[in-house]
């Protein structure tokens, strides 16, 4: 084992010294206000362009919009990460109102610049493509402009945004509000205990199932009493939308969901084909996991019970020293990028209070570095955490080569790189379990995940489809939005659940996110696509690193079909491609239920 030590605190002051009170941040920001000024003035100035002599023009204002922005993210991604290390730092709470509010300030001029360029006349656009200043921004910029041909004129999007702070966007905001009111009283531990939703949630996990019934229960009967206001909430949100989707022509729900992750139906339609024909194996899963539980079938609250801890402990040396073996298996670009991450402070794993909840990965472009943050305390959950952020960075590590303005990656495709370094820190943690009990709490880990992506999700999507082909008749009653929820999740979980929550679409707060519609299935797409490229990786070994980081630099400038046809061959449209991923999954499922036979 190596004698290297790594910090177990960031360090920022690389960035800006002085943490929150730093005067080079301060100067920073003025700086950037300027920048913002300066652009929304040359946004203001720049006229849509009539000829092919006008991409030099265009390409300076691209330059700008890149050097602007990453000003602004640099400082941002900086104070997010002081607010993380101590939320209780008020200094950087008013940095981060002051940095949010030049953000907003520049996405309007950029905008801006979006429309203007979008109107060019079909011949000149050809034109300024093919130059050879803006031939790279060929992707994103015909995307701007299909996005903005796809819309309404400029003065009646610009009301639909007006209107949509107080008419749309409101009503995600009322939901918040009225589940951050609600309480609910569990018995715990012998001791009445008045909880928040949030905290309630969390008893799913707790050993004793009367627990976990009873935190249910009050849920169920919590979300069912505020129903009326949840429907009006819901109704309303999905109203709005419908309305503007046909005021712009759309006829189609998903039309938007799918434009904004870069795929179409058919690949849709194939994903969920290679799912809903392989359920079987997670269906066994569940029945096994009941039977380990005494049970005949398992109900909502049971899936997150535990079955088997995982006691196995590693420290933060051990941990990181596990990951780089893992990691240099599969390749030595990815080995040397996390050590050189581990040893120069890029993570921030301390154990101690005021600290965030939660891991994350931000990026600060200026300086083309990534910090990571995460609570490690020694559970292989943790270090799984950990290389889950690792590969994040790795995939902006992947990016460097490319203009800022070609890794705007979207949603789905976004988790690619994580899930991957997680999968490869996962799989050997099994491999090297130490002993029966250990190797169940891994495995089951896996099931769930599986679980949580096939069938909870595909439950979300099930319910939301359909309900929005019910919304667009007339408003869809409280009742009538249990029922469809508890259909959604008998179908998703193909009959192995006992007890429903049909109220799930007034406890997921995912159904209410109002930035982006079908929160849902791109997450379910990460986790496949990643899975596949992983089948790949053990197929083809180390000599896969090399493609792996081409498909990564890959990821903002094409379709994701034609992403994984360039790089990997594979045509995402044909339910086989999905099936691979699939498969994985529930060869972990298999070796879970045949380590629990004697117990089924
Ligand atoms: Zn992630």
């Amino acid at each position: 084992m190596s004698t290297t030590t790594y910090p177990v605190t960031w360090d920022l002051e690389i960035f800006f010294r002085g943490g929150s009170e730093s005067e080079e941040l301060r100067a920073h920001l003025e700086e950037g206000e300027k920048k913002v000024l300066a652009y929304t003035e040359a946004v203001g100035d720049f006229r849509t362009p009539e000829a092919a002599g006008a991409a030099e023009k265009v390409a300076a204002l691209i330059e700008q919009t890149k050097n602007t922005s990453a000003h602004l993210r640099e400082s941002g991604a900086v104070i997010g990460c002081f607010l993380a290390q101590d939320t209780t730092d008020k200094k950087a709470h008013l940095l981060q109102g002051e940095s949010s509010a030049l953000g907003a300030k520049f996405q309007t001029a950029f905008m801006m610049f979006q429309q203007k360029l979008s109107e060019t006349d079909e011949k000149v656009w050809e034109e300024l493509l093919a130059s050879g200043e803006l031939e790279e921004f060929s992707f994103i910029l015909n995307e701007w402009r299909k996005k903005a041909a796809a819309k309404l004129p400029e003065e009646q999007e610009a009301i639909i945004t007006a209107l949509s702070v107080d008419g749309y966007h409101g009503w995600g905001e009322l939901y918040d509000l009225l589940v951050g009111d609600m309480q609910v009283t569990v018995k715990v531990d012998g001791e009445e205990k008045v909880l928040s939703v949030g905290q309630a949630n969390n008893l799913g996990t707790h050993p004793d199932p009367a627990v976990r019934k009873e935190a249910f229960e009050k849920l169920e009967a919590a979300w069912a009493e505020k129903e009326e206001f949840f429907a009006k909430a819901l109704n309303s949100l999905a109203g709005f939308r419908l309305q503007v989707y046909e005021k712009r022509g759309w006829d189609e729900v998903l039309q938007e969901p799918l434009e904004y992750n870069r795929m179409k139906q058919e690949t849709l339609d194939a994903m969920w084909g290679a799912i809903s024909s392989n359920k079987q194996p997670f269906a066994e899963y569940l029945k096994r996991k009941a039977a380990l539980l005494g049970k005949e079938q398992l109900d909502w609250y049971d899936f997150s019970a535990p079955v088997s801890e995982s006691t196995s402990k590693l420290d933060y040396q051990e941990g990181a020293e596990f990951i780089l073996n893992q990691f240099g298996k599969f390749g030595p670009e990815l080995e040397s990028f996390a050590r050189m991450a581990l040893e120069n402070g890029w993570v921030e794993a301390e154990d101690r209070p005021n600290k965030r909840p939660g891991g994350f990965c931000t990026g600060m472009p200026l300086s083309e570095e990534s910090r990571i943050f995460m609570t490690y305390s020694g559970s292989m959950s943790n270090v799984a955490t950990l290389a889950h952020e690792l590969g994040h960075a790795f995939h902006s590590y992947a990016l460097r080569p490319v203009h800022q303005l070609n890794r705007q990656y979207a949603m789905n495709v976004a988790e690619t790189a994580s899930t991957f370094a997680e999968m490869i820190v996962a799989d050997a943690a099994v491999k090297e379990a130490q002993s029966r009990e250990e190797k169940m709490a891994l495995l089951e880990d896996k099931a769930q995940r599986s679980v949580s992506f096939f069938m909870n999700i595909h439950a979300r999507f099930l319910f939301e489809t359909r309900f929005y082909e019910e919304r667009k008749k007339g408003v869809v009653s409280s009742d009538r939005l249990n029922e469809l929820m508890a259909e959604a999740q008998r179908e998703a979980y193909a009959g192995a659940l006992g007890e429903t929550h049909p109220h799930f679409w007034a406890a997921k707060l995912h159904f209410y996110i109002t930035d982006v519609p079908f929160y849902n299935f791109p997450y379910t797409f990460g986790y496949l696509f990643s899975l596949s490229i992983y089948a790949k990786a053990l197929e083809e070994g180390k000599s896969f690193e090399e493609k792996y980081m081409a498909l990564l630099r890959d990821t903002a400038v094409m379709t994701t079909e034609e992403l994984a046809m360039k790089h990997l061959g594979e045509d995402i449209t044909k339910q086989e491609f999905w099936e691979k991923g699939v498969r994985l999954c529930i060869r972990d499922v298999e070796e879970f239920l045949s380590l629990t036979s004697d117990e089924g």
